[in-house]
């Protein structure tokens, strides 16, 4: 559990706004007994989820292990936000997989959007996924010529239009003299991340699928062709197993352990604002994002607040770093000085060295899709196809994650030491650049 306020002496888990705002409520049991599935996931996020709904589809058995409830982990927890492309810019994810896979990679970040939107239309899983669009946005002047090479690419490789924004048009977006440039891509989504991840448990128990939640996996053993997960109470056997865990796989995974970085991040939501004051910060209602190493996002909420998130400060937060988030929102919109904040919560985003998700198998031969660094609110729903595709040893929809290794990330036997000495490095970039 890394996300907690000081009360007195006593650090309390909060809620989030999401949690406090759902509209799915259906609770599943704890596992008692001694049961078998043809797959047997770990992790009751979107990419455990998604990966039961494209296999029950197909008439496959799966039962999902939580050890919590459905959507704690990271899915529950996040921004909302579904924005195009990867945590690298677009010349950056040309230069690591070249023009071809990159088009390609472009195009799969749509397509991913577009699955979670027909998945929530399909089942109506009451969500409020809407295309909102997205701003990149920079403080530095100098940012603008990036954003024109990038502006430059995507039109060039990807056929899409993305817009360079200042002055009069980048207040069109964005009610602040803190930004001096952005970039505008409309075709970005946002969503209730937890009504969807709920939503699509819902479904997919209702196809047949068996949910244990309170369920934590503790021991892996595979004997022949069979995994046996142990946990607390029960026994899962099964012919395949998924590892769904991502930001927070621990040492039963030693694979995942040493390959997935957490980083942790932070948001608060303000009190429910009047139409006209969001109407004036944000008038478009697009994602909102910071291009700095410890990226600061934000955005408004259907129940017309406006969230606002950090990366990458270390864990577990304390009352100092709602205050830092505060003052960082008031910074951007000082028109807010004086909001209340109702909401305060954080979790754990799981990264890899090269900064895009990995789809592999461990040495017992169990399948994972891990680090998807930041950008796995769409993805992870179609890495859920893919995980589906490699057990029914299907054609892939996408190969490039399957193909890539998860490397090592150093010094990771000493992840707190790690994140906070990351943590020091960025803050003092940012403060350079
Ligand atoms: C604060 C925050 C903001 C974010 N904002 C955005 C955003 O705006 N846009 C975006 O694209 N991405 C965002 N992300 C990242 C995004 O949420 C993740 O990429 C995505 O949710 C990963 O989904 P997942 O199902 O793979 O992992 P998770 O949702 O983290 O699920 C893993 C689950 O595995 C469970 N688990 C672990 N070990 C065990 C075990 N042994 N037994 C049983 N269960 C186990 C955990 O309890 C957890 O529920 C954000 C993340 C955070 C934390």
């Amino acid at each position: 559990m890394y996300v907690y306020i000081v009360k007195g002496d006593v650090e309390v888990e909060t809620a989030t706004l999401w949690e406090a705002t759902s509209k799915y409520k259906r609770t599943y049991p704890l596992l008692q007994e001694h049961i078998t599935a043809d797959v047997v996931i770990i992790g009751g996020g979107f990419t455990g989820i998604a990966s039961s709904y494209y296999l029950q589809n197909k008439g496959v058995h799966t039962v999902v292990l939580e050890q919590h409830t459905i959507g704690w982990g990271a899915s529950g927890r996040n921004g909302g936000m579904m924005n195009t492309g990867y945590k690298l810019s677009a010349a950056e994810t040309i230069k690591r997989w070249g023009v071809d896979k990159a088009k390609r990679l472009d195009q799969y970040a749509l397509d991913c959007n577009k699955a979670v939107e027909e998945i929530a239309k399909k089942h109506q899983i009451d969500c409020a996924v809407r295309m909102s669009g997205h701003v990149a946005l920079s403080k530095n002047s100098k940012k603008q010529e990036g954003f024109e090479r990038s502006k430059e690419l995507i039109a060039k490789h990807f056929g899409r239009d993305v817009k360079v924004l200042t002055g009069a048009a980048l207040q069109e977006e964005i009610n602040t003299d803190y930004y001096k440039v952005g970039l505008m891509d409309p075709l970005s989504y946002q969503f209730q991340p937890l009504d969807y991840v709920r939503g699509l448990a819902e479904v997919v128990h209702d196809l047949g699928a068996e949910i244990y939640e309170q369920t934590k996996a503790i021991d892996i053993q595979k004997n022949g062709n069979t995994f046996t997960v142990t946990t607390e109470n029960g026994i899962v056997t099964a012919k395949e197993l998924i590892f769904a865990t991502d930001g927070y796989s621990e040492k039963i995974t030693p694979e995942l352990h040493k390959g997935v970085f957490p980083l942790a991040s932070f948001i608060i939501a303000t009190e429910p604002l009047d139409q006209e004051t969001l109407e004036t910060l944000i008038p478009n209602d697009r994602n909102l994002y910071d291009t700095i190493n410890l990226v600061n996002y934000f955005r408004r909420t259907p129940d017309q607040r406006i969230i606002f998130g950090g990366s990458g400060i270390g864990y577990p937060a304390r009352q100092a770093f709602k205050d830092e988030l505060y003052m960082l929102l008031t910074s951007v919109f000082p028109q807010l000085k004086g909001v209340s904040i109702d909401y305060f919560w954080g979790g754990i985003i799981g990264a890899t060295v090269d900064k895009f998700p990995v789809i592999g198998r461990t040495s017992q031969g169990a399948y994972y899709s891990v680090g998807y660094t930041g950008h796995g609110a769409s993805q992870s729903t179609l890495h859920g196809k893919l995980l589906s595709q490699c057990i029914l040893n299907e054609e892939r929809i996408n190969s490039t994650f399957e193909n890539t290794p998860l490397k090592t990330v150093p010094l990771y036997t000493n992840k707190k030491f790690l994140v906070n000495a990351a943590n020091l490095y960025f803050r003092l970039m940012d403060k350079l650049g």
